[in-house]
């Protein structure tokens, strides 16, 4: 059914990611003051023949972060290895990974928030010293010998830098914070994207699809690949604009690229709380999400467009909401209020 179309559960194909995952600093569009240090740093890394400082990634899913790790390690002309928190079970696994580094290669660990506590604070020796203790036996005959590392670099990606405990996140010594994209930097992600697939697209349809795509490479490679579709299918293969408005309306994707749980979470907040200041926790039950799923999935474009402002009251529905949503838009002293037309 159309309007159950979630672009998300539709852009987790990785042989189709990886296709089109840009290989080198140049190739990476966007987010430019991040790679513009990120430049530097690495060259004077190489020019010393020394590993590059840890980095930490954070930001929304889909900006870029693995991308930009699989980037630095080619650009630094060493190994790429990738892991993620919650796959990392015990010291052992973490261990059997770091042993196999040769110098300067990348570890980069994905959902870094989501190492446990035993792993993490296994990391710190490793991270600081380049060593790690191996346990021998277990009980009275409990014993550890002292191994030393090859110097690497640790990239660890996190949708929230906030959770990380202060030790971890002192010990890297690069942290930057992803954007959402701009229209335009999208459409040129999408244009390269449509050159690698062999697709002829039209300017306009890129940047049709551009604003749609919530900010995100992930989601604007996601509707490329129906729109794609489309184009072969009702059309004559090239990506126009008539193609592009045709099958986004079809997908049900509107002019914001607000999807049904953005929706839901925007008509949550007028309806049921009527535009008051309200607690990511309510709204959260009331749509039958994950709280961190929406801190980190959906409000920050929410937030960005301006459909949402964050007061210390809580959650409070703009204006934009209300008008994008068909509600009369009421502004009231000390409350909020919409009424449905
Ligand atoms: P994250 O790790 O932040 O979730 P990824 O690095 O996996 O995001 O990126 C998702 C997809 O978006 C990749 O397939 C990549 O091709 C594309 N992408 C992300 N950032 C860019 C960019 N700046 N330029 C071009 N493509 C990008």
């Amino acid at each position: 059914m159309a309007d159950e179309f979630d672009i998300r559960s539709n852009a987790s194909d990785k042989e189709y990611e990886n296709r089109l995952r840009p290989l080198s600093f140049d190739d990476f569009n966007g987010q430019d003051d991040i790679v513009e240090k990120l430049k530097v740093y690495v060259e004077a890394a190489r020019q010393r023949g020394d590993h590059l400082d840890h980095v930490l990634l954070s930001g929304p899913p889909g900006l870029g972060k693995t991308t930009l790790a699989n980037i630095i390690a080619n650009e630094m002309g060493v190994g790429f290895h990738v892991t993620s928190g919650p796959i990392i079970d015990k010291p052992g696994d973490l261990a059997g990974l770091l042993i196999k580094l040769q110098p300067n290669d990348v570890l980069f660990i994905d959902e870094i928030h989501r190492l446990s506590s035993v792993v993490e604070e296994y990391l710190y020796s490793a991270m600081e010293d380049f060593r790690i203790d191996i346990m021998l036996d277990k009980g009275a005959n409990a014993n550890s010998v002292q191994i030393g590392l090859n110097p690497f670099t640790l990239i660890g990606a996190t949708t929230r830098a906030g959770k990380l405990t202060k030790p971890l996140y002192d010990r890297f010594g690069i942290k930057e914070h992803f954007e959402c994209y701009d229209a335009n930097v999208l459409k040129t992600i999408i244009v390269r994207s449509a050159d690698i697939l062999g697709v002829p697209i039209d300017d306009d349809a890129a940047y049709e699809i551009s604003l749609r795509s919530r900010g995100t490479p992930r989601i604007a490679n996601a509707l490329l690949r129906r729109v794609r579709d489309f184009a072969q299918v009702k059309g004559n293969g090239t990506i126009d604009l008539a193609i592009a408005r045709m099958s986004l309306k079809i997908m049900n994707i509107d002019q914001y690229g607000l999807d049904q749980m953005d929706i839901r979470i925007l008509t949550t907040m007028i309806d049921k709380f009527n535009g008051r200041p309200v607690g990511l926790n309510t709204i959260a039950t009331a749509v039958g999400e994950d709280s961190n799923t929406i801190e980190d999935v959906y409000e920050p474009y929410l937030v960005k467009e301006g459909f949402v402002n964050r007061t210390p009251r809580g959650r409070i529905p703009t204006e934009k909401s209300y008008r994008h949503l068909g509600y009369t838009w009421n502004y009231n002293n000390d409350s909020m209020q919409g009424t449905l037309f």
